[in-house]
């Protein structure tokens, strides 16, 4: 890549963290801004050693300055679980609005680009299917799940008005559901508790009758599409996804398959505004980026359930040594 110098604002979480791990890889200069709120120092321990990261424990909703030169700036800093989100409502919409602020304002005072990462929550309960990016959405601004979309709705605007209003290079990728490795086994995402409990033989709980669809994505595949749209001079925004469509239970008993477990299914009460379909029209990326995922579901929950087995037994280890 030709960008030196690289901000990551919440580069110590899931996706952050894989960003990081891959400008360092490929020359860059990398300044992550976190506040641990749900990522950890942890994720990028295997790169704290070179010195071409800097890792700053601050909150974005707060003052930020970066000395220097900034080439890009990729705004990825916000809770993404369901479950964190509703356990941090106000940080939520604290860090989509005044932390996109101040993201924003640092790209602007160091003429850099800038890339927000927003999501496919911004579509909520989807009445168009799949979801392209002309849909303007259908969500409740009064729901539960609003702190989280309505916060990624006004980042959205706020970027746009950045563009229009300052003339800030602006990029916007839609991100659907993400899933790998370094997720954190109890972060209440689908995938991670469908693995936890198949591995641990509990109950594999799936919400409502499971019917409700999901297209989940490798972290991989992710990565690589948003640096295409961070290289591009596109404007978005563009759906970033796997459009394979899987239903919930389908997944459920596709990752209790693969981890070789016999959990039985538990179906438990469906969160409020819980969408009921979710699939990316990707033709946009392939047309414009020239970009597709390229790793299936088998592979991807294949990788990502080796890694949990691994950490989750080294937890039983440590676990038993502190005994
Ligand atoms: P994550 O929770 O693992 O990472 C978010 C990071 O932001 C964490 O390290 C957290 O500590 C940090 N953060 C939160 N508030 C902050 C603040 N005020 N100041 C500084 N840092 C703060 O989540 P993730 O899955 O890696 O998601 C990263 C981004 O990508 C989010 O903006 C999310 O909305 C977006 N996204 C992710 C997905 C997905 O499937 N993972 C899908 C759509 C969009």
């Amino acid at each position: 890549m030709s960008t030196q110098r690289v901000v990551v604002t919440g580069g110590a979480g899931f996706l952050g963290s894989y960003l990081c791990e891959r400008l360092l890889s490929e020359g860059a200069e990398v300044i992550c801004m976190d506040n641990f709120l749900t990522g950890s120092p942890r994720n990028l321990e295997h790169l704290l050693g070179r010195s071409s990261l800097r890792l700053i424990e601050c909150d974005l909703t707060g003052f930020v300055h970066v000395p220097g030169e900034v080439d890009l700036v990729l705004h990825f800093a916000s809770a993404a679980s369901p479950a964190d989100y509703l356990r941090h409502p106000i940080e939520t919409l604290k860090v989509g609005s005044l932390g996109t602020l101040h993201a924003l304002g640092l790209a602007k005072e160091k003429d850099a680009r800038f890339l927000l990462a927003s999501t496919s929550e911004v579509y909520g309960d989807p009445l168009e299917h799949p979801q392209r990016e002309t849909y303007w959405g259908n969500v409740n601004p009064v729901g539960p799940r609003s702190v989280y979309d309505e916060a990624k709705r006004f980042a959205e605007s706020l970027t746009t008005a950045y563009r229009n209003s300052h003339r800030v290079d602006t990029a916007i990728v839609r991100i659907f559901n993400t899933y790998g490795p370094r997720m954190r086994p109890h972060d209440g995402r689908a995938i991670p508790t469908f693995i936890r409990q198949s591995l641990h033989g509990e109950p594999i709980t799936v919400t409502g009758d499971g019917s409700q669809t999901r297209s989940i994505c490798y972290v991989d595949d992710t990565v690589e599409g948003i640096l295409a749209m961070a290289r591009s001079g596109l404007q978005g925004p563009i759906n970033i996804g796997n459009p394979t469509e899987l239903t919930m239970l389908g997944l459920a008993e596709k990752i209790r398959d693969l981890a070789g477990s016999s959990s039985p299914i538990r179906f438990i009460d469906r969160p409020v505004d819980d969408p009921a379909v979710r699939r990316p029209d990707t033709s946009q990326a392939a047309e414009r980026l020239g970009w597709q995922p390229r790793v299936d579901a088998l592979s991807g929950l294949r990788r990502t359930i080796d890694w949990f087995a691994r950490e989750l037994q080294g937890h039983r280890e440590s676990a038993d040594v502190s005994l």
